[in-house]
């Protein structure tokens, strides 16, 4: 049987990395974890961990290790006894050095690790600070709309048709908040890959889909 396909994406706030994780979805047909959206699920329970989650989303910060990893594995479990597994594509996870060293184990111990890519959408502080800037939100469902390609003109959310607004959280205070958080944490995990060999980067600053061709062509190598 064919080894699943397991693509991390890694990339500063504003690079695209979501909207790659999810073309890289649908082009593949692979399941998908993300961070945010096991988070969000995760906060609607009002318990002790639910509502810490909530907090902690509502403040903008990062959310300890434990809490996140259970939730990553838990989804990870789920996926282990999907039928006709291809693989998933990652976003968000790992978000500090100790997660990717639980994520590597994690992988060896489910024998997914031999077919793993790492992908880096890279681009510059000063790219990630305009776009960041300029990127708005669905008042309705919270997707993000990114300010690249034909998304820009979008007057209406794509997916449910709702109100478009600028996001609150990007003043340019916290999104220089985002970008330090990237260097102090995501840094260390970008260098962990590149040092084992396994960090694929691609240029970010390039329209969507040229990006995308990018990552296709270094995922099949
Ligand atoms: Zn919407």
């Amino acid at each position: 049987m064919k080894k699943p396909l397991i693509i991390i994406v890694l990339g500063k706030s504003g690079s695209g990395k979501g909207t790659q994780a999810e073309l890289l979805k649908e082009k593949l047909g692979l399941d998908y974890i993300g961070s945010g959206d096991l988070l969000r699920a995760r906060a609607k329970k009002k318990d002790f961990t639910g509502k810490e989650i909530a907090k902690i989303l509502a403040a903008g910060a990062l959310i300890p290790t434990p809490a996140i990893f259970k939730l990553w594995l838990d989804r990870v479990e789920e996926l282990k006894t999907k039928k006709n597994f291809k693989g998933y594509v990652g976003d968000g996870n790992p978000r500090k050095i100790l997660e990717a060293y639980l994520i590597d184990d994690a992988l060896e111990f489910y024998g997914w690790k031999k077919n793993v890519k790492i992908i880096l959408v890279d681009i510059s502080d000063r790219e990630a600070i305009w776009r960041l800037t300029r990127r708005r939100i669905c008042k309705n469902c919270k997707k993000i709309i990114p300010f690249v390609g034909e998304f820009r003109k979008l007057k209406k959310c794509p997916k449910c048709g709702g109100e478009l607004m600028q996001r609150s959280d990007d003043a340019i205070a916290l999104v220089k908040n985002r970008l330090a958080w990237f260097k102090t944490d995501v840094q260390p995990i970008v260098n962990y890959y590149r040092k084992t060999g396994r960090l694929i980067k691609i240029n970010g600053e390039q329209p969507i889909e040229d990006v995308f061709r990018d990552i296709l062509k270094a995922v099949f190598i």
